[in-house]
Formats: structure tokens, sequence, C-alpha cells
């Protein structure tokens, strides 16, 4: 048995065991989706929008069944792609190290087997969680270990469906336009895939200029000195308070509308196969209940993330402060909640994303007719949840369905393969746990699409098929023993 403990930068023995794996299990398996062509150029099977974790593994799962005519295509530049080493602020991921995540099974492929073939055993048992520029490292090398086809730089800007059930993506790179036809879209865009980052109206009260959402660009270098508000207490909020503190703000106040800070973290605790598995299975009603009551107990910040705020004595915590209004005053803003007004510089919102397909230029064009839980299902009484209610309503490969059957059917070509898919899914979509799971679904439903819809040409080569196995000499018919038995009857 190989041993990956002994030194760090056995990285390439690593990879060398990890083609070893494939090659023992056949992968990735012959391509055997038949080509397509339209005015001359090759049609792609599928186009995943999204470098990120989910586009990554969406597209090794492809691969591995044999669609090999498929591309991944992101607006970052290589080796940026989603948050990590964007607008993530925190020192390591939330996850738990040993998660396997991405690795689809392969030990070779796992975050563990990089991390100990980068820097040795004893600092991986060394090491608490996986700081979030190692990650991004991985999923670096993830890609280039599974010679992925992943094109950086290019902006989906609109999915629009064709007559001849096809899809026309119109891409650009910096000034260049490009069309690109497909057969199916896999959105892997990200937590805010459907939407954008979620900002209270009262914003709108104040200047731009005195406030950012957690996820954009911050030059914190410039908040040095200054009084700081941050309104939310989920990880990210934490995550910039810490950086604001840790640049030298002068001041931070933070304003959280509950009374407590939320303990215990739900859904993560009853993590198992069976909620992986089993959670698409629920009859509609349950997924709600199952949904409604995680999102109300919230998730708590991890705690690392608060000791980093709350080791500065200039860092106060203001519970059950529900911003009453914001004014502006000459250079800095006044922040009112039930407890008291408070100045301060600039304002960070924490407050999360939103499901809002107007604000995805993207899916301008079928946006309409996609259909949403709001509906089809009644919301249950007491459980009103607009985020729940906003959600798509998936098929089993993730696809989208249509609000009125007939209006868009080239909808069940694009698969929504990010955060908002939870309640049709489950958590497969959207963070590292259960992503190879939910990319195995979706891989598996577009094969089962393609090969259906190949159903003529698959028919005519099994009928064209004339490859021998037996040369015919293996064993002749006995004659004698034949006369025989033909006189007796
Ligand atoms: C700050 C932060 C910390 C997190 N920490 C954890 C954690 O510790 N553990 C955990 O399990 N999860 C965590 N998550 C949740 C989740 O794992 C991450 O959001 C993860 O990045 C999701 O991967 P993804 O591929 O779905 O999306 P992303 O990584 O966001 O990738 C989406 C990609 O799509 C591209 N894109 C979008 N639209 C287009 C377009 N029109 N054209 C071209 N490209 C496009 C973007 O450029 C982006 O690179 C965290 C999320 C955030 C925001």
């Amino acid at each position: 048995m190989s041993d990956l403990s002994k030194l760090p930068g056995d990285l390439e023995a690593l990879e060398v065991r990890l083609r070893q794996d494939l090659s023992w299990l056949e992968l990735p398996a012959k391509s055997w989706v038949p080509t397509r062509e339209v005015d001359g150029r090759t049609v792609v099977d599928v186009v995943i929008i999204g470098g990120g974790m989910a586009g990554l593994v969406a597209s090794g799962m492809l691969k591995r069944m044999g669609v090999a005519n498929h591309l991944v295509l992101d607006k970052a530049p290589a080796g940026q792609e989603g948050p990590w080493v964007t607008f993530a602020r925190m020192r390591t991921l939330r996850s738990a190290k040993v998660l396997t995540g991405p690795a689809m099974g392969l030990p070779a492929l796992t975050f563990r087997a990089y991390y100990e073939a980068c820097f040795g055993r004893e600092a991986w048992v060394a090491l608490d969680r996986a700081p979030r520029e190692t990650w991004m490292e991985y999923l670096i090398w993830y890609r280039k270990v599974l010679d992925l086809p992943v094109r950086n730089g290019l902006s989906v800007n609109s999915v629009l469906p064709r007559a001849d059930g096809m899809l026309d993506l119109i891409c650009s790179e910096d000034s260049k336009k490009e069309k690109i036809v497909a057969r199916h879209v896999v959105l892997a865009t990200g937590r805010d895939g459907l939407g954008g980052p979620f900002v209270p109206d009262i914003a709108k009260s104040i200047d731009q200029k005195f406030w950012a959402h957690t996820a954009d660009d911050i030059d914190f270098a410039m908040l040095r000195g200054k009084r700081i508000g941050v309104i939310g207490a989920g990880a990210s909020a934490m995550d910039n308070a810490a950086t604001a503190l840790e640049g030298g703000a002068a001041r931070l106040d933070m304003f959280v509308r509950r009374r407590e800070l939320p303990r215990i973290n739900k859904f993560t605790g009853i993590g198992s196969q069976g909620v992986v598995h089993g959670f698409a299975g629920l009859p509609d009603e349950w997924k709600w209940r199952f949904l409604n009551y995680a999102m109300g107990q919230q998730t708590p910040p991890p705690r690392p993330s608060v000791l980093r705020v709350s080791s500065f004595e200039q860092a106060h915590l203001h519970l059950g402060s529900p911003i009453a209004d914001l004014k502006q005053e000459d250079d800095h803003v006044i922040v009112t909640t039930p407890k008291g007004s408070y100045a301060v510089d600039f304002l960070i919102f924490g407050t999360g994303f939103k499901i809002d397909l107007s604000n995805r230029p993207e899916l301008a064009a079928v946006a309409p007719y996609i259909r949403l839980w709001q509906d089809r299902f009644p919301t249950p009484a007491g459980m009103e949840n607009g985020e729940l209610e906003g959600s798509p309503d998936l098929g089993g490969a993730f696809e989208f369905l249509e609000r009125q059957p007939g209006s868009c059917p080239a909808l069940s070509k694009i698969h929504c393969f990010n955060f908002p898919a939870t309640l049709s899914h489950g958590k497969l979509t959207g963070d590292i746990p259960a992503i190879s799971e939910g990319a195995d679904r979706l891989a598996r439903g577009i094969v089962r699409s393609l090969f259906v819809e190949d159903r003529e040409k698959h028919f005519a080569s099994l009928q064209a098929f004339d490859t021998p196995e037996l040369l015919g000499d293996e064993w002749a018919e006995d004659e004698a023993l034949f006369e025989l038995s033909s006189e007796r009857t």
C-alpha cells in the first residue's frame, strides 16, 4: 500500500494513484452521445454555467458517465471561481475537514488526500478546518487532475430556447460575443444563482457610498479608524465584522434582530445518508415543514468567527435590535433601533441572498415560464416563507418545470443545480457535504434524457452493429443425430 503520510510534496504520487484508480474503474466511461451539428458547428451536449465547486463536480460526473462533449463556462478568471478567494472573509471553512464533498467516491480525490499529499499526515492531524485559500487550491487541483473542460472569462448573458428544442447561449468575453448551441444547460451559478444579495429596502434611504453587502468587494483599508455597523449575525456578517476589526476599525456595532444568537446547527445536526437520499421522496408538506423549521431556527455563526470578533473590546453586540431607521447626517449615518441610536461611518449588510429571477439577465427569456412552488403548492397555514414560496419547483434531474404546460418546453433542458434547488431535492446543492450525490443525480438524469432523445440513432446503431463474437467455427451441428431425430418425428 502506498504511504501518503511520509513526505509533504507528494502530490505527484497522489496523481499517479488517482490515475490508477480511475483506470481500475474503467473511468471515464467511453463517449457515447451521437454528435450533432447545427449550421456546420458541433452542438455541445451539456453546457455548465459556473465553474465553482458544483460546476466542477457536475462536469466530473458527466465525464465519468461518458458525456465527453460538455463545457464548463465561468465569467471569473481561472482560480477565482466562487466565493473562496473573492468575497469570503472567514479564515477557515465552517465544514468539518473530513467531509468528502466533491470527491465522487474516489479516495484519492478527497480534500484529505490532497492535504496530506501537500503537507503531510502530521499537518492533517493538526489541522482544525480547511483554510479557505487551501480549499480553493484543492478545487484548482481537482479541475486539473480530472482534466475538466473549463473556459474562464466567458459570461453567459442569455439562454434562449431554439425552435429545434435546443438552447442558444449568448456569451461574451470582454467585448467579443460568442454563440454556443447546447442540448442541455446546467446552472451551477452559486448561492445567488437565481437572484442576488438581499438588502432590506431601508438601505435605499441612505447613499450607496455608506454601505455594502458582505458579497461586495469591500475596501477594508478604507475602513481603518472608522465606526462600522454590521447588520445580521450569520457567518458572513461575523467574518466581515472580524475583517473590519482586524483592519483597524475604531468601533464596531453589530445589530441583530433576535434576542439571542442561534446556537444549534439543526440541519447539519441531523445530516445522514437518509436525509441525502430520502428528502426528495418526502411528501411536499413535509419538505416544507423540514426546511421552514430549519430556516426559522437559523444557522449559528461558527464559534471561531464569533470569537474572532468578540476578542476586540471595541466590538459591541446589540441583540433584539432590528433597524428601525437609517438617517444620513453629514459624513455618517445614524442607525436607530428600539434600544437606541448609534453613529456609524459605514454599514455592512450581512443579510444573505434572495431568489429573484428578475435579477438574472441570463434567464430573462425563460424566467416567466418557470414554475415556482407558490404556483402549485398552497403555503401551509402558519408556515409562510417567502424564500420557499419563491423556490423553483424542479423535476427529478433538477430541471425546471413549466408554469403552464406547453408554454416553454425548453425548460426541461435547463437544470437548476444551485442552492434554490433545496426545497425540491434537499441539501444536494449549494454546500459541500452532499455535492457529489447531487451531481450524480443530475448527471444520471441528463444521461437518461440524452439517450431517450437519441433513441432512433441508438436503435439504428443496434441494427447496424455487426461485429461477431462467435466466428461460426466454434461448434457445428451434429448431422447424424439430426437425421435420426428427423426420422422419428
Ligand atoms: C462566504 C461563504 C462561505 C461558505 N462556506 C461554506 C462552508 O464552509 N462549507 C460549505 O459546505 N459551504 C459553504 N458555503 C456555501 C457553498 O459551499 C459555496 O457557496 C460554494 O461556493 C457553492 O459552490 P457553487 O459551485 O454552487 O457556487 P460558486 O462557487 O459560487 O460558483 C458559481 C460560479 O458561477 C459563475 N457564474 C455565475 N453566473 C455566471 C454567468 N452568467 N456566466 C458565467 N459564469 C457565471 C460565477 O463566476 C462563479 O464562479 C459558503 C458560501 C459562502 C458565500
